[in-house]
């Protein structure tokens, strides 16, 4: 009797001593990602224990204890009050009920999700790569007494798993992408490798959006309308642009009507989509006929101090809230033009490059249009946003690119609107990992704001450097806000480096401190704040470290730190794998900045250069391909690097 009590008051013993009376009860008429989440419930209870669950159809089920797994007439019996159709669609409830358990959500992530939350988050396993998991081993699996509701915190999560420079020639994930590993995760992903790869309905499908992206020349093919109407089309330099990723004269009343048909067709083609969207270019061409300047003037803010704000466009009052002005106009007219037939339905649309400042406050953005905060801000003179520094803090943000501003002053134009972010994320590849511990914070920070779906562009060539740490640090906080990063950091390194996860967190904490790297340029600085202002020194000695050159002692540092954490790693070859593909990294630096004569550099070459293409990296950097790098390297320390 007194053991019974030890083994704690009222929880539910599913496996004891390897062995469990339960059975997994799944609905007649359950939908795939109910079958797959009672699979891998079982699946998971027998690696973490030895026990066999069997899974029945709740037709079949005879009696006894039973895990009610999603929607079906025992989850009806043990839990009358709940709905399938009023549960989100990656909501779920866990509740137990004497000694039963009902997991059960929304269609059609939601009980698949609650399975995932219930053995990650209450049992302990771990997906954190492809390769690596961690299932805690238990002779007793107990599970605590509970009625939850829960969902991820963020409803599209994204963090945009790609190989490859352009052209699309990566193959890595063809022979490796997992929709399993990708589910546990909860990625809701609906970009990975350019769409090549989808999270099937066995996996609950992903966060669908009809026509995501720079769509204009989709909305209004050129090829269509142009000979007629050329003057759809922005007049950008004189001329109308009707070719490629086109702007077009958005201030147009009849170009507007067809946009609205072709949204409205849209909608018509894919009503199940999660969302719509509406995409500006990326050209940055914006009309400059004298319909849209006047516009631009009439609803830009000027407040901004333009020495202070979007340097390479100051004073142009498109910039200064104008062009986002004009688009809110055109994005209203066709939200309003489709609520008639879709009255729910959400477009989402990029707040971006030109249309980042809001404009005047008078303007209203309709309820069902979905903005995407988009920190890419990009101008002539100063290049993307650091990723040394979350989006609210940190010397560029004070006042040159002050998102906290920004996103207030959108608020006011859209009080209640469902709000997404675009975070453009420089963390260069085989770059030092500098950019970790700002997830987080970035993660947070968007949340506080209410926005509630976010894509992360980009993991680049995840198989390389740190790309899965970095992926799964993503993941984790979108789907918990509240995850507590250190803790899961230091599990990762474990789990993923084995005896060398200390070496490797020595090697990141390096990476990420300002003090490892020389002092920003003065060239490079005077982009933003001049000498002697307010903000100048702490750009210069904490900002920008992709811009940094590593100081020597450093390098050397790191370079330590990894011959170190090999040798700890001897006897575990697939910790040896993992940590030759971060030394990556060091090596990549190192031999960009060791002096060309040191007599490490042959090694490390031969070694990155058949790193690269043992992971099928098609490019090394944006366009350099592993021939052209080799050539260059060969050049650089004067000695053939070997062909890999
Ligand atoms: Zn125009
Ligand atoms: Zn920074």
């Amino acid at each position: 009797m007194l053991l019974l009590v030890c083994l704690g008051a009222g929880d539910l013993e599913l496996v004891a001593d390897g062995t469990s009376g339960y059975t997994i009860v799944v609905g007649d008429a359950a939908i795939p990602a109910e079958r797959s989440a009672a699979r891998e419930l079982a699946l998971h209870i027998e690696q973490m224990s030895g026990g066999n669950l069997p899974i029945v159809e709740s037709g079949e089920f005879t009696g006894g204890p039973a895990i009610a797994v999603g929607p079906s007439s025992l989850t009806r019996k043990l839990a009358s009050d709940f709905d399938s159709d009023k549960f989100g669609r990656e909501e779920y409830l866990i509740r137990s009920v004497g000694d039963d358990l009902v997991i059960a959500g929304g269609r059609p992530r939601g009980t698949l999700y609650g399975v995932y939350h219930l053995l990650d988050k209450q049992l302990g396993c771990r997906w954190f790569t492809p390769d690596t998991s961690f299932i805690p081993k238990l002779q007793t699996i107990e599970v605590a007494r509970q009625d939850r509701v829960g969902r991820p915190s963020f409803a599209y999560r994204e963090p945009w798993m790609y190989v490859g420079g352009p052209p699309r020639t990566g193959y890595w994930w063809r022979d490796h992408f997992d929709p399993a590993y990708v589910a546990r995760i909860r990625h809701s992903s609906f970009l990975i490798e350019h769409q090549m790869h989808v999270i099937t309905d066995e996996f609950g499908g992903r966060f669908n959006i009809s026509h995501f992206g720079h769509n204009f020349k989709d909305l209004v093919p050129a090829a269509k309308y142009a000979n007629d109407h050329p003057d759809y089309y922005a007049l950008y330099k004189g001329a109308r642009t009707t070719s490629g990723d086109l702007g077009l004269c958005l201030t147009h009343p009849e170009m507007r009507k067809v946009a609205v048909e072709a949204m409205r067709n849209w909608m018509r083609d894919d009503p199940d989509a999660d969302q719509f969207f509406l995409g500006q270019p990326d050209s940055g061409k914006r009309c400059q006929c004298d319909r849209c300047n006047a516009a631009y003037k009439r609803y830009s803010r000027e407040i901004y101090d333009p020495s202070d704000t979007m340097r390479g466009s100051a004073g142009d009052p498109a910039i200064q809230g104008g062009f986002a002005g004009v688009l809110v106009e055109f994005a209203n007219e066709i939200a309003s033009g489709v609520e008639g037939e879709f009255p729910d339905r959400k477009i989402g649309m990029f707040v971006y490059e030109s249309s980042i400042l809001a404009p005047r406050d008078d303007v209203k953005l309709h309820k069902n249009l979905a903005p995407w905060f988009c920190t890419a801000v990009w101008t002539r003179d100063s290049g993307i946003r650091c990723s040394c520094h979350p989006p609210n803090r940190g010397p560029t943000n004070k006042t040159f690119w002050d998102f906290p501003r920004i996103m207030a002053d959108w608020r006011r134009i859209a009080p209640d609107a469902e709000m997404f972010a675009y975070e453009y994320f420089i963390a260069w590849h085989l770059g030092l990992p500098h950019d970790l511990f700002t997830i987080p914070e970035t993660v947070r920070w968007h949340y506080s704001q209410t926005v509630r779906g976010m894509e992360i562009d980009s993991v680049k060539e995840i198989q390389s450097g740190f790309g899965f740490l970095r992926n799964w640090l993503w993941a984790q906080m979108l789907n918990d806000v509240d995850f507590d990063f250190e803790a899961g950091l230091t599990e990762f390194l474990r789990a993923y480096y084995g005896e060398a996860a200390e070496s490797v967190r020595e090697f990141i904490d390096l990476s990420s401190d300002p003090s490892s790297y020389h002092p920003l340029s003065d060239e490079k600085a005077r982009n933003y704040y001049p000498p002697g202002s307010p903000h100048y020194d702490e750009l210069v000695n904490s900002c920008r470290i992709l811009w940094r050159k590593p100081k020597r002692d450093a390098l050397e540092m790191m370079y330590e730190i990894f011959e170190q954490a090999e040798e700890a790693v001897l006897d575990d070859a697939k910790a040896s794998e993992h940590l030759a593909a971060a030394r990556m990294c060091l090596q990549y630096v190192l031999l960009e900045e060791l002096p060309p004569d040191d007599p490490r550099l042959r090694d490390e070459a031969t070694r990155l250069v058949s790193m690269i293409e043992k992971l099928e990296m098609p490019y090394v950097g944006g366009r350099e391909t592993l021939e052209d790098y080799r050539r260059k390297i060969t050049e650089r320390i004067g000695w053939e690097v070997p062909k890999p």
